[in-house]
């Protein structure tokens, strides 16, 4: 089977060292098995899309020496492909018409999980003539009727995983009310319809991935092998953010940075000989050589 990864970066704040770590590792975690690399813009919310970041994002990608096949999927131009695979769900979705504030109200005490208070299943079983009623007065959100039980999958790089979706998130979201797709949904049908059989991405992704497998397993599509690469925090152990200046590519770039010393750098906190170009990386790279903690990024460039 000829390998596919991909790294698919969101226009909505600057590229920092940690998203270029998740981008070096994916690409030479695809690239050392001969296999081919894919870019996708993930721009599908609108309103903090920022014009023209996501060429300068791929502009930083060349910089540091990173290359991929075929011109990059861009998610703002996806929305029927979202919707025909909501209508292959067919009844395993379901109209949601709960505000925010209804949620919060009716979900029992719990640590909110990154979509927030756990959904209780409101609106799971209306009947058709509550729908309609409904519908006249809000727009609907279409959830996904989540099985219960625990899902469990194999980390390449975290090791074996166990959530148990519908105790801790409930039925997710796969389309807003106000038309928007969900993350969730998106990222399963674009790794899908791109055949990506790899997906190296960071840390904070990992709770979501037992949503996606579902999905995966819903739409009767194989799903990828999985590595989530620990944080990489900065060198005074924050989590990196958007807005640490100095841990941004534009920054670093406009400063005079050599790339190679930033590759250098990267490959340093990951395990790596400290070398300067990622094609010089790909020697005998395995994921077995990245830290299973956090790293923080160095001090000196
Ligand atoms: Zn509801």
């Amino acid at each position: 089977m000829v390998e596919r990864g991909r790294f698919a970066p969101s226009p909505t704040g600057e590229l920092h060292l940690g998203n270029a770590r998740t981008a070096l590792l994916s690409w030479l975690w695809a690239r050392a098995a001969g296999g081919s690399y894919l870019l996708r813009v993930e721009d599908l919310d609108a309103p903090r899309v920022r014009p023209g970041l996501a060429e300068q994002q791929l502009d930083e990608l060349r910089w540091l020496g990173l290359d991929w096949d075929g011109e990059p999927v861009r998610q703002s131009t996806r929305a029927d492909a979202y919707d025909a695979a909501i209508a292959r769900l067919g009844e395993h979705v379901y109209e949601c018409f709960c505000s925010r504030a209804e949620i919060a109200a009716a979900s029992a005490p719990h640590a909110p999980s990154d979509e927030g208070p756990r959904y209780p299943g409101t609106c799971r079983a209306l009947t058709r003539a509550e729908r309609e009623e409904r519908r006249r007065i809000r727009a609907p959100a279409l959830r996904l009727r989540v099985p219960d039980g625990a899902i469990a999958f194999e980390d390449e790089l975290a090791g074996p995983q166990s959530f148990d979706v519908q105790a801790q998130v409930g039925d997710f979201v796969l389309r807003r009310a106000d038309g928007v797709h969900a993350y969730q949904l998106a990222v399963v049908v674009d790794d899908a319809e791109s055949r990506v059989t790899q997906v190296l991405r960071g840390a904070d992704l990992l709770p979501s991935t037992a949503r996606q497998l579902i999905l995966y397993q819903l739409l009767g599509c194989p799903a990828p092998r999985w590595a989530h690469a620990p944080l990489v925090l900065s060198a005074s152990g924050e989590r990196l953010a958007k807005r640490d200046r100095s841990a941004s590519l534009a920054a670093l770039r406009a400063g005079g940075q050599d790339p190679a010393a930033v590759v250098a750098r990267l490959a340093r906190i990951s395990g790596l000989q400290p070398l300067g170009s990622p094609r010089e990386l790909l020697a005998g790279f395995t994921l077995a050589m990245v830290p299973r903690a956090p790293v923080r990024v160095s001090e000196e460039p």
